[in-house]
Order: C-alpha cells, then structure tokens, then sequence
C-alpha cells in the first residue's frame, strides 16, 4: 500500500478529523514562507522582516510597516490550492472538524471552510486603534502610507505580530479539537515555531499524519510520514 492510499484509508476510518497547517500550504498557492530557502527573509530591505513584522516596529516604524506589509503580505489575488480545497470538502462531508492555521491569508475560508481557527490572526480583520471601525484587506492595499481609520486613528491588522501574544481562546479551541481528533494531520509546518509544536502533544490518538516537504522534528512519532508537497497530496485523495 502507498501513502496516498494508507492517507485515504485513515481518512475514511476517521469521523473527527483535525488539520493543522503552516506556511506550507500556502506556498503552493503563491505565497512565500517566511522562513523557507525562497522566503521573505532572503528579500532585501532595510530591515529583516522578523523586524518589521514586530509590534515594537508597529508602533515606531508604522509607515515602514505598511510600505512592507501592503508589498509582501495583502496578496490578496492569491487562490486556494488543492489542499485548501480537500479539507473544506472533508468539512461538509462531516468527516473534519477544525483547520487550525498558523497563516493569516484567509484561503482556507476563500475554499468554503468554517471551523478555521487562525493562530496568528488574518490579514482581513482590521481594526482602528481608536474607534474599533473595521476595515477590509482592500482598504488596507487601497490606502497609502500609514493606514488611516476615518476618526484618524492608526488601523492595525489583526495579525499576531512578533512580540504580540496570542489568542488565549484561540489557543484554547485549538487545543481541544487537537485532543477530541481520533485522527491528526499535520502540513506545511517544520513544527518548530511556537506554538506548533507543544499544540501537537495533546492529540492521543493513533492516526497522526504529518505532511512536509523537509523533515520534521516530531517524525518519529508519525503514524504516517509523507515527504511531499500538501497541495499534491491533497489533489489525490478522493
Ligand atoms: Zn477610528
């Protein structure tokens, strides 16, 4: 038996299913991971991304800020892949019950899904500083400088930005649908970034599946380890 059939043999034996993802499923649909061989941080600007991408720099480099994250982060043309698409189809068939996403692109919600549960918040909430006004991704790409609320308060995305912390009932959620799953599948994440890989301890059952083009540090405990794209995978699972 191949990975794609013992994958979809777990798939069909499962009636809880939990997906947690990183960068890498995204990659597959255009956008950069961060901290991969392609990624942002070998791009050159002034400052290492992991710098602009702090709440220090937030609130003292706010232009910079914006100039940066409209450039590289609103990739709003951006398409769900077939990962996105397989897992949101596996949510209608009842069979999945939570996406847990380290990304803040939205695909997963753009493929159909509903239970995403996103760890580092989303490019599309955006909120003014002062009066709580809501504002799109759009309006954020539209804008230029420092992104201005009607008020003329600062708008900050709701991402999780280095240096911030995350959601608690974000995290809550996402730790109970790890411990309720009768079957796990990890993809496109190392799993060494916090939280990835404390959240994966709470998960006890006996089908856990990681999918990541380079190896992980918690290979060994896999069920079943597949070394290939998540977006190809996906695309051969009925
Ligand atoms: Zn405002």
């Amino acid at each position: 038996m191949d990975c794609i059939q013992k994958l979809q043999q777990m798939i069909d034996e499962s009636e809880n299913i939990v997906f947690f993802g990183g960068a890498g499923v995204s990659t597959e649909s255009g956008i950069p991971d961060f901290r991969s061989v392609d990624g942002l941080y070998h791009t050159q600007y002034r400052f290492e991304p992991e710098t602009i991408l702090s709440h220090d720099f937030f609130m003292t480099h706010t232009e910079d800020f914006f100039d940066f994250y409209r450039a590289k982060m609103l990739l709003l043309d951006a398409q769900p892949n077939a990962a996105h698409k397989k897992l949101a189809e596996l949510e209608k068939q009842g069979k999945l019950k939570a996406v847990i996403t380290q990304n803040i692109d939205g695909l997963h919600q753009a493929a159909g899904s509903e239970n995403v549960l996103e760890l580092h918040g989303s490019v599309h909430r955006n909120t003014c500083m002062d009066c709580g006004k809501q504002y799109t991704a759009e309006d954020i790409l539209n804008s230029v400088g420092i992104a201005r609320c009607t008020c003329g308060g600062i708008i900050k995305p709701d991402v999780v930005l280095y240096g911030e912390v995350l959601r608690d009932d974000v995290v809550e959620r996402s730790v109970q649908a790890i411990f309720n799953a009768d079957m796990l599948v990890v993809g496109g994440t190392s799993l060494v970034v916090y939280p990835a890989a404390g959240m994966i301890e709470y998960y006890k059952g006996d089908k856990l599946v990681l999918i990541n083009k380079a190896s992980t540090n918690h290979d060994a405990h896999a069920n079943l380890l597949i070394s290939e794209k998540i977006g190809e995978i996906f695309s051969k699972i009925k």
